[in-house]
């Protein structure tokens, strides 16, 4: 496994295995892996010769107070586990190859608001801008041909196939269904901002959204009453519902029969926002 920390280098690689004919599929992460991470990891190899993971933590998706200077960063235990993963490349830019003029100056794209002013987009304005910017930076440095992304960031995922479809970007978008401790809690690095109460109430989550696609999958169409009565269900159990939702799953739109559908949610708990989602 290669480590890449300049944009020279990882350019270089990537001419290398091109003539080669090689394929390339990458794995955008913000590191702390898990694993769902390596999840990712394992589904990209089974999609192309070379799997490129990416290390990054992006300042532009967060916002004024949210945990950018926190965020767990674990740079050799991620090393280690991606090696393990079978994973061939790690692309581990700085500030200064993602955004070269300095973040002031950068070139910002911005995400399609029917899909991004709703939902997490809500509670975190300019999240999404800050994912396709990076994304999109991230494909035109690694020049994949598949990109794999994790359902767990469902709206995220819909946003990257929107871009991909409306910049024409050559790159195959696969997502890979949400990797679960064994109480069903989505793993994710924020998980561990929790102490050992929080972390058990954290199960919940799962829990009251799975119930609530199962009564939605039971033809109930009252789709705003059900994820009414979930979100009371989430605050008995000591969770702070921000949203709780039923929705199209091919664009967020708003629910009607005969229409395919996700259920999204997102918690407050303690010093963790916690997301997740379930097909109906
Ligand atoms: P992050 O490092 O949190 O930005 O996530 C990097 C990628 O891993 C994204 O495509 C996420 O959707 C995906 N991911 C995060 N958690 C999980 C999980 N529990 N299962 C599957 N994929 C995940």
């Amino acid at each position: 496994m290669k480590v890449l920390r300049s944009l020279a280098a990882l350019q270089a690689d990537r001419a290398d295995l091109h003539s080669r004919g090689a394929s390339v599929a990458l794995v955008p992460t913000m590191g702390n892996l898990h694993a769902g991470h390596l999840e990712l990891v394992r589904r990209a190899a089974g999609r192309a010769d070379r799997v490129v993971a990416s290390i990054y933590v992006n300042p532009t998706q967060f916002g004024p107070g949210e945990d950018y200077a926190g965020y767990p960063r674990t740079p050799e235990a991620d090393l280690a586990a991606l090696e393990a993963a079978g994973c061939h490349r790690v692309w581990m830019p700085d500030d200064a190859a993602m955004y070269p003029a300095g973040r002031d100056r950068a070139v910002m794209l911005r995400a399609p608001a029917d899909l991004a002013d709703t939902l997490c987009g809500r509670a975190r304005p300019g999240h999404f801008d800050g994912v396709v910017t990076v994304v999109a930076r991230l494909f035109n440095q690694v020049m994949p041909d598949v990109a794999v992304f994790g359902e767990k960031d469902y709206q995220q995922l819909l946003i990257i196939r929107r871009m991909v479809l409306d910049l024409a970007f050559p790159v195959d978008i696969v997502a890979v269904p949400t990797m679960r401790e064994a109480d069903g809690l989505a793993m994710s690095s924020r998980n561990r901002y929790l102490d050992a109460e929080q972390r058990r109430r954290a199960g919940f989550l799962n829990i009251r959204l799975h119930e609530l696609s199962q009564a939605v999958r039971q033809a109930a169409p009252d789709y705003r009453a059900l994820a009414e009565r979930t979100r009371k269900r989430l605050e008995a159990d000591g969770l702070e519902p921000e949203y709780v939702a039923v929705r199209r799953a091919s664009d967020l739109g708003e629910p009607g029969p005969d229409q395919v559908l996700r259920v999204l949610a997102a918690v407050r708990l303690g010093p963790a926002r916690l997301i997740d989602n379930f097909a109906v």
